[in-house]
C-alpha cells in the first residue's frame, strides 16, 4: 500500500471529521430548540383561544338576545303607559293596566339585572382573549425571527459543507477504492475514526501502545492496523 494514500485518507478523515462537526452543528442550534418550544408554546396558546373564543361567543349571544328582550319590553310598557295617560278606559281596564305595568317594570328590573351580570362576565372574556390574541402575535413574531436566524445559519453552514464536501472529494481521488470502503466501514465502526497517526508505538486512534513485535507484524502488512483497536495505522 502507498503510504500516500495513507496519509491522503488521514486528510480525507479530517474533512469528514470537520463535517461531521458541521452536520452536528446544523442540527443542534439553540434558535433551534428555541423554535421548537415557541412552536409548542403556539399550540399550547392556540388551544386555550378555541375555548376562550367559544366561551365569549355564547356570552356574547346571551348578552344580544337579552338586550333585544329588554327592548321590546321597555317598548310594550312604553304602549301601556300611554294608555293610560290617554284615559278613556273603564274603572276595570284601567286598573288591569295598572297592574301590567307594573308586572313589566319588575320583569324589566330583573332583565336589567342580568343584562348588568352578563356585562360583567363578557368584559373579563373578551379581555382574555384580547390578552391571549396579543400573546400569539408576540410568539409568532418570535418564530418568524427564529426562522430567519435559523435560515441564515444554515445557508452559512451548508456553503462550508459544500466546501468540505468538494474538499473532501479532491482527497479521495488518489485513494484506492477498497481502501475507501474499508476506511468507510471501520468509520461508522468507531466512532468517525477509522485511522490513526502510529507514533513512538503508540495507535493514535485508541492510544494504545504496540510491542515491538506487534509493530513489525501490524507495519509488514499490505494496509498496516492496530492490533487493539483495527484502525488503519499511518506509519
Ligand atoms: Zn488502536
Amino acid at each position: 500500500m502507498e503510504i500516500t494514500s495513507l496519509a491522503d485518507l488521514l486528510d480525507v478523515q479530517d474533512l469528514d471529521l470537520q463535517i461531521d462537526r458541521l452536520l452536528e452543528r446544523r442540527q443542534s442550534l439553540p434558535e433551534l430548540e428555541a423554535y421548537k418550544q415557541a412552536h409548542q408554546h403556539e399550540q399550547e396558546l392556540n388551544a386555550e383561544m378555541e375555548t376562550a373564543a367559544a366561551e365569549l361567543k355564547t356570552l356574547e349571544l346571551d348578552f344580544d338576545k337579552s338586550e333585544g328582550e329588554l327592548q321590546i319590553l321597555e317598548l310594550k310598557l312604553h304602549e301601556h303607559e300611554t294608555r293610560l295617560y290617554a284615559g278613556g278606559m273603564s274603572a276595570r281596564e284601567t286598573e288591569h293596566m295598572r297592574l301590567e305595568v307594573q308586572g313589566l317594570k319588575a320583569q324589566r328590573e330583573a332583565l336589567e339585572e342580568r343584562v348588568l351580570v352578563m356585562l360583567e362576565q363578557v368584559d373579563p372574556a373578551r379581555s382574555t382573549v384580547t390578552d391571549l390574541r396579543s400573546r400569539l402575535d408576540a410568539l409568532g413574531a418570535e418564530k418568524a425571527a427564529l426562522e430567519s436566524a435559523i435560515k441564515a445559519e444554515w445557508k452559512q453552514i451548508d456553503a462550508e459543507l459544500a466546501r468540505k464536501e468538494e474538499r473532501k472529494r479532491e482527497a479521495l481521488i488518489p485513494v484506492p477504492a477498497d481502501l475507501v470502503e474499508m476506511y468507510e466501514k471501520l468509520r461508522h465502526m468507531k466512532e468517525g475514526v477509522a485511522i490513526g497517526r502510529f507514533d513512538h508505538g503508540v495507535c493514535g486512534g485508541c492510544h494504545m501502545a504496540l510491542s515491538p513485535t506487534e509493530q513489525a507484524e501490524a507495519l509488514s502488512a499490505d494496509i498496516p492496523r492496530c492490533v487493539h483497536c483495527r484502525r488503519i495505522l499511518v506509519a
